[in-house]
């Protein structure tokens, strides 16, 4: 098919344009590089531009004949959202809005939405199942619930045909090595601790281990970038206005931040000190998915299940890149 990935320059973004392109699809990258970078784009056709920019993007999705979006351009900081939400309804909201008429106006109507467990706010208990309330907690999941919202209204009203996909923690690296993850400035669990392995960074700081788990640390369910990429390329070929997706992303295996701490000390065989720190606002205890639905419906399985192998992709990226794609 022919495919526009929007973000596709950014991480999840990247890894899933590359899988599309060694898969035999056309694909074309349409990002404003706030976040993304050239770099990781390689080869592929990078249009540079906004989603705001309701014509550009008509334009192009009309030139290159486009046939379906993956769309991934948007924030994904929960703390900036709650201090700038207004960045994040606009882009994340609007920038989408704009996007969809763009779509009907080149008569493009297939897209893969990036949604998050962040939609589920704290739930009740894990693993999390598709049937679990959406209850945001932050505008951040405020804005990708609204846009699940906005494209169950499309697809009844203008027979567009969408999956939301809610991913639970995207980690890893391209097995070869030659793009990961890079963000300015890096908030993730992982990085930051591979960040220490490198001497980047003295010591990573635990975010409260008083929480209710094993080891008193968070539990969060920690999904290889590929993988994920695997499940749009799925998903983009199944849906139609009849049969449109809303399902979690995830191993299913809770891992906490300790046990990811331990992790990366046996994969880097380097110290990485560690201290507790306060908790951070609004993390919930854990968060597990239960993704029976997409295995069953896509036909897909995660092929990263333990998370030594995951961090070991991050690690080739991170030491073979220590400055990210700047170098
Ligand atoms: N975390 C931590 N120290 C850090 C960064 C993250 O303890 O420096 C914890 C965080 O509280 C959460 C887990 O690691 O429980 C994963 O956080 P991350 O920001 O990577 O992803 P999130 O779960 O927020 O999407």
């Amino acid at each position: 098919m022919r495919v526009l990935v929007t973000g596709g320059a950014g991480y999840i973004g990247s890894h899933t344009a590359r899988k599309l392109a060694v898969g035999g699809h056309n694909v074309v990258v349409y990002d404003n590089l706030s976040a993304g970078h050239r770099g990781a784009v390689g080869k592929l056709p990078l249009v540079v531009g906004d989603l705001s920019d309701g014509e550009k993007l008509t334009a192009t999705l009309k030139e290159y004949n486009i046939e379906a979006v993956i769309h991934f351009a948007a924030f994904a900081l929960v703390g900036e959202s709650v201090t700038n939400p207004a960045k994040y309804y606009q882009n994340n909201v609007l920038g989408t809005l704009s996007l969809l008429d763009a779509m009907r106006a080149a008569d493009v109507t297939r897209i893969v939405f990036s949604s998050t467990c962040a939609t589920y706010g704290i739930p009740a208990s894990s693993p999390i199942d598709e049937s679990f309330p959406q209850a945001p907690v932050n505008p951040y999941g405020f804005t990708k619930l609204a846009i699940e919202h906005a494209l169950q209204d499309y697809a009844h009203a203008y027979g567009m045909a969408f999956a939301a996909l809610r991913y639970f923690n995207a980690a890893g690296a391209s097995a070869d090595g030659d793009i990961g993850e890079d963000h300015t400035p890096e908030s993730h669990l992982i990085p930051l601790v591979l960040q220490v392995a490198l001497g980047q960074r003295k010591s990573i700081s635990i975010f409260g281990n008083d929480y209710p788990t094993s080891d008193g640390t968070c539990i969060r369910d920690y999904i290889h970038v590929d993988d994920l990429a695997d499940a749009h390329l799925a998903a983009m070929q199944q849906i139609t206005p009849d049969h449109c997706l809303k399902l979690n992303l995830g191993t299913g295996q809770g891992v906490s931040v300790q046990e990811i701490i331990q992790a990366s000390r046996d994969v880097t065989g380097k110290d990485i000190p560690a201290e507790i720190g306060p908790r951070r606002e609004g993390d919930p205890p854990a968060l597990v998915a239960n993704a029976d639905k997409a295995h069953k419906i896509l036909n897909w399985q995660p092929k990263y299940m333990d998370v030594r192998e995951t961090i070991e992709t991050a690690w080739r990226w991170h030491h073979s890149h220590p400055h990210g794609f700047a170098q």
